[in-house]
């Protein structure tokens, strides 16, 4: 292996940010040996539906990293204007950190298979290994199909059945969301009455 330094990226809405989401970077640093793992909230997403406040899921990321020594958060996405792609993001990282690091590109089996909808996939394939984690319901073998396949590593977690949209469900329709989220996350959402007004439309 180069002696280069190995930075994980892990990019996400982290609205909010749970358990499946620390999981599987902590055990991308793990397997791939990565010396750090940046999350890297977007700015406003361009696929995605009406997302919370950039700085409200800043904050929720920063208050589930802040414990492990190894994770940072980006505020690069989210400080720029206009819709996050991933080229540009990792773009930005390669010229911060020089020739001088090996960049992984983390996510979940679920947004791999949106990567033909990625602005330029071969670039962004240029620029970072990609690592594919399992999610539940989501199989990771159909990845094999994919063109990229053979410049994609893929990585089992311990399956966490958890997902940003149910966390927002369970809010709003009141049911628990304690262990399924870091309790500095849950007492932010309280806090701010996060999501629980999502019903009435956008805030
Ligand atoms: P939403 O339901 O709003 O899409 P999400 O739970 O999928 O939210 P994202 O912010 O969209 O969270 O995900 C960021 C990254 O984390 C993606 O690459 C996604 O595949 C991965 N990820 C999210 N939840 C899990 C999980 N439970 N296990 C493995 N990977 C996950
Ligand atoms: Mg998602």
């Amino acid at each position: 292996m180069s002696d280069k330094r190995r930075v994980g990226i892990m990019g996400g809405t982290f609205d909010p940010v749970h358990y499946g989401h620390l999981v599987c970077a902590e055990e991308a640093r793990w397997q791939f040996e990565l010396d750090e793992v940046v999350f890297v909230p977007t700015g406003q997403p361009w696929q995605k539906r009406e997302v919370s406040p950039a700085e409200d899921r800043y904050m929720l990321t920063m208050l589930a990293t802040a414990p492990n020594t190894k994770f940072s958060v980006s505020r690069i996405d989210i400080d720029r204007e206009g819709p996050t792609y991933t080229r540009d993001t990792l773009q930005k990282f390669k010229e911060f950190y020089g020739e001088d690091v090996d960049l992984f590109f983390i996510t979940g089996a679920d947004a791999v298979l949106d990567i033909l909808t990625w602005k330029d996939p071969d670039e962004v394939l240029e620029l970072a290994q990609l690592i594919a984690a399992s999610r539940p319901e989501y199989d990771l073998s159909k990845l094999d199909q994919i063109k990229v396949a053979g410049r994609m590593k893929t990585m089992q977690i311990p399956a966490l059945s958890i997902s940003s949209t149910d966390i927002r469900e369970r809010v709003k329709t009141g049911r628990p969301i304690r262990y399924l989220v870091p309790r500095e996350v849950l007492r932010y959402i309280e806090e701010r009455a996060l999501y629980s007004s999502f019903s009435k439309g956008p805030r």
